[in-house]
């Protein structure tokens, strides 16, 4: 069981394609790890487990048919995943980690949901977040937070801490996230995996319940570049159901990160995005990656973008205004929780202010309120006009850096995993987790976040963060895949070797006896 939780979605794929293993056998042995782990992790809100092994059992029975259905099968067919709670499935409930979606149902499934299905990959289940994608520690779940593998009274980045900590636990071999502002590669930094945003409009958002729809993105999460890359190729693609995504076919990601090669590239380090603000460990580990990057004939140069020191501003005028209005719809009348005000008469609007006052939590009221007055007549060109213009300066910064570089790094989170609680009530530090990853959201440009290695004294993970121009996601997998094998290299295997065991169901109950 150690050996099938441990390998990686590649592995798992050649080992079922010759039948080494069956379909059921890799699902179950996840569920158990689940089960045995999973009190301690909370990675998950819920656990889908008869859907997941009859979807297994599918790909077996089709394996064992021979002939077309089993030449037909995907290379992922019967590798297990789980998806982040703020994607829409058919069959299992769907909260975005919200109160007011509590027992809600989705009618129909997100467009990357029906990819999985139709790559016959088992979903094991959807994992916790902050709720409705804010935050920067999955704390701000309505169902208690996900602690992270590495250290249990740590926080496991977020929103997309529970996909994160899913990987990192190995409860899971992938993981789906969504990224607005970082919510993909800074769990992937801080719980040693990997994590990628895809170039904005690479895979459908149809489905994915909406924060601020010119920023979110679905991606990978997962404990090897190769595994993100084969996601990827599964997931992307043009979808007829969101208009913004892109008609560019999803190839070439997986024979990229087969490539890894870095000979003759420039990579440039830009300047704003590393040295003062952050952990003396993480530059460290940040500058041993730029050396073997060096070593293996790359050429590193360093590049300035200077707007970027505003992207955190920009980011939250933009990101709550649009979250404002993308919320508005949950009103107590159409979908979950509806309260009702105990006096005073019954009218639709008090209905509505009951039940979003019961159903939100504080930090969706405070960018719901910050998102409103931003966009309020008179201060609309003040605030959210100005950072508009604020994106498009970034989004021009970035352009002369890809004309120096043709692939950009910095760290991906300026600190490792601070203690649960430790920013919980500080909504401005805990925005700061996010200086690195909101920039590649506001231009729309791809992001890929890999471990770069033990960053503190407290053995925790750090990671880096590679971007491309629009459009050129395969430029990250192939340098990820270089720096990631120089890395393990070093390491002697992947970095999640070096976490420390996870207490088990089995063990607390000995230990209570
Ligand atoms: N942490 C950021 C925020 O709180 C990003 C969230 C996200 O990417 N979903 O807005």
């Amino acid at each position: 069981m150690t050996e099938l939780i441990k390998s990686s979605a590649a592995d798992l794929a050649a080992k079922l394609a010759a039948k080494e293993v069956s379909a059921v056998e890799v699902t179950q042995a996840h569920l158990d790890r689940i089960a045995a782990v999973d009190g301690a992790v909370h990675a998950f809100l819920h656990i889908n487990t008869d859907e997941a092994l009859a979807v297994a059992a599918e790909v077996d029975a089709a394996r064992a048919r021979g002939g077309a259905d089993a030449e037909n099968l995907h290379e992922l067919a019967g590798v297990p995943i789980a998806v982040k709670d703020l994607i829409v499935t058919i069959g299992q409930p769907t909260t975005a980690g919200s109160k007011i979606l509590e027992g809600w149902h989705s009618p129909y499934d997100a467009t990357v949901v029906k990819k999985l299905r139709a790559a016959r990959m088992p979903i094991l289940g959807k994992t916790n977040l902050d709720e409705f994608a804010m935050g920067s520690s999955t704390e701000h779940s309505a169902f208690g937070p996900t602690h992270n593998p590495w250290d249990l009274d740590r926080i496991p980045g977020g929103s997309g801490g529970g996909s994160a900590a899913a990987v990192a636990a190995f409860e899971a071999p992938l993981a789906l996230g969504t990224d607005t502002g970082g919510s993909i590669r800074q769990p992937g930094a801080v719980t040693g995996t990997v994590g990628v945003k895809p170039t904005y409009g690479a895979v459908s958002r149809y489905g994915a319940i909406a924060m601020a729809s010119s920023l979110d993105q679905i991606g990978p999460v997962s404990r090897t570049v190769l595994d993100a890359a084969l996601l990827q190729e599964v997931i992307g693609g043009h979808d007829p159901f969101d208009s913004t995504s892109l008609t560019d076919p999803s190839t070439g990601l997986v024979a990229a990160a087969r490539l890894g090669n870095v000979k003759g590239m420039k990579i440039g380090i830009i300047s704003e995005l590393h040295g003062e603000g952050y952990q003396a460990g993480v530059e460290a580990r940040f500058n041993e990656s730029l050396e073997l990057l060096r070593s293996a004939g790359a050429e590193i140069v360093e590049v300035s973008c200077p707007n970027l020191t505003y992207a955190l501003g920009a980011y939250y005028l933009i990101m709550p205004s649009e979250a404002s209005s993308n919320l508005a719809k949950f009103d107590g009348v159409r979908f979950g929780l509806r309260a009702l005000p105990t006096d005073g008469p019954m009218t639709i609007e008090r209905v509505m202010g009951a039940t979003r006052a019961a159903g939100f939590g504080d930090e969706v009221k405070r960018r719901i309120i910050l998102g409103t007055y931003a966009l309020s007549a008179g201060y609309y060109d003040a605030y959210y006009g100005s950072a508009q213009k604020v994106r498009t300066l970034i989004q021009r910064d970035f352009d002369a850096a890809f004309a120096q570089a043709d692939v950009l790094i910095s760290p991906t989170a300026p600190t490792t995993a601070f203690k649960l609680g430790e920013k919980l009530d500080d909504p401005l530090a805990m925005y700061l987790n996010d200086v690195a990853t909101i920039p590649a959201n506001l231009a729309g440009i791809p992001g890929l976040s890999l471990p770069s290695g033990l960053a503190d004294e407290d053995g925790l993970p750090a990671g880096v963060q590679l971007l491309a121009p629009a459009r050129q996601d395969a430029r990250l997998y192939r340098v990820g895949a270089v720096l990631e094998s120089l890395l393990e290299e070093q390491w002697g295997g992947p970095l999640l070797n070096k976490a420390p065991q996870l207490p088990t169901a089995a063990s607390n109950a000995k230990e209570s006896k």
